[in-house]
């Protein structure tokens, strides 16, 4: 049968198994496709530890009658099915011999500083492990920084990119990606043995495409303040989907050339494609009420109101630019948004 391995490298590999295989099998499989040694591979099932992890907390229960090795059959994986490969870190820090440790005494570890090392060990591996050429959600931009196109993240080394790729976010996303590709029958479409699995390993994540918006200008008769209200609606996105909207200045995008009298609006919520508004670059209002953003999980509709700082100046720059300008997101645009909020 065959069985897919979502490697660290975020490419799919295919594997030719058989039910009676033992997991350290598998793991060398791996290991001879993917470079990642058996030891250091964290493979997971349905979301369970697969391989040593789920044994060793059997082991207390075994100690009379040794067991023998464990089995994909033991995991209940079939054909098709999909493990998910992630790197497991040698534990452990060396006390003793830190810089600045003296000998015998275990120095206490500040959180940062373990974090650091966790990150910089991984980044090694990753170094020692991974062809970034095979990753495709790996894009070196043309201002030599690196992206996720995967999370939408922007990484200034390789090594930094890596990191990211062992981080929780990216490992949420690679498993949501292929949670998604599972229910449209894509990661089993390659059934049986002589169907090349390369057809999904290198598709880009799914999008539905646009969604449906709608702006509202707005003028107080009394200050002249302008305001202008976007609706946009995603009727379908998944369940506790939670729609982010970004800021971009002129130089950052790459849709058109560059005109200080104009920042973009991005609005973007998964499946659907993230899409741009082009706005006056002034000032925004920061005062109560006059900046709000509000997603009503129940219509799916994602709201967002904002002010201009200067009345004045905004009258002149709303002739200027307009709602028609609206961007959309063409296939080769690629979106750095980020987490926030930017406003406040
Ligand atoms: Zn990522």
């Amino acid at each position: 049968m065959q069985i897919f391995v979502n490697s660290i490298t975020s490419t799919t590999l295919a594997l030719h198994v058989q039910a009676t295989d033992t997991t350290d099998h598998v793991k060398r499989l791996i290991h001879h496709r993917d470079g990642v040694p058996p030891h250091l591979q964290r493979l997971v099932f349905k979301g369970r530890p697969f391989g040593d992890d789920a044994r060793r907390q059997h082991r207390e229960h075994s100690t009379t009658t040794p067991r023998p090795p464990a089995t994909l059959a033991d995991y209940r994986v079939r054909n098709g099915d999909t493990l998910h490969l992630a790197l497991r870190l040698r534990g452990g820090i060396d006390f003793q011999h830190r810089e600045g440790s003296k000998f015998g005494g275990g120095g206490v570890m500040s959180e940062s500083q373990a974090a650091a090392d966790r990150k910089e060990r991984l980044r090694k591996l990753a170094l020692e492990t991974v062809d970034l050429d095979k990753d495709p959600y790996f894009l070196k931009n043309h201002l030599g920084t690196f992206e996720c196109k995967l999370c939408l993240t922007l990484h200034t080394t390789e090594g930094n990119y890596l990191a990211h790729t062992q981080g929780k976010r990216h490992q949420q996303n690679l498993a949501r990606r292929a949670a998604r590709e599972e229910k449209l029958g894509l990661a089993n479409n390659a059934t049986n043995a002589t169907t090349a699995p390369s057809a999904t390993a290198n598709a880009p994540p799914i999008k539905i495409g646009r969604p449906g918006y709608k702006v509202t200008k707005a003028r107080d008769p009394n200050t002249k303040q302008r305001t202008l209200a976007f609706e946009i609606d995603y009727p379908e996105s998944e369940p506790g989907a939670q729609p982010r909207h970004r800021f971009m200045s002129t130089f950052e995008q790459r849709v058109e050339p560059p005109d200080k009298a104009y920042q973009y609006l991005l609005f973007a919520c998964e499946p659907y494609e993230t899409i741009a508004f082009k706005i006056p670059n002034e000032p925004l209002d920061k005062s109560e009420g006059a900046f709000f953003t509000n997603w009503d999980a129940s219509e799916r509709k994602f709201t967002l109101q904002l002010s201009l700082a200067d009345p004045a100046e905004a009258a002149a720059a709303l002739k200027r630019a307009t709602d028609a300008a609206v961007r959309g997101g063409a296939p080769k645009r690629r979106v750095l948004a980020t987490d926030a909020a930017v406003l406040h």
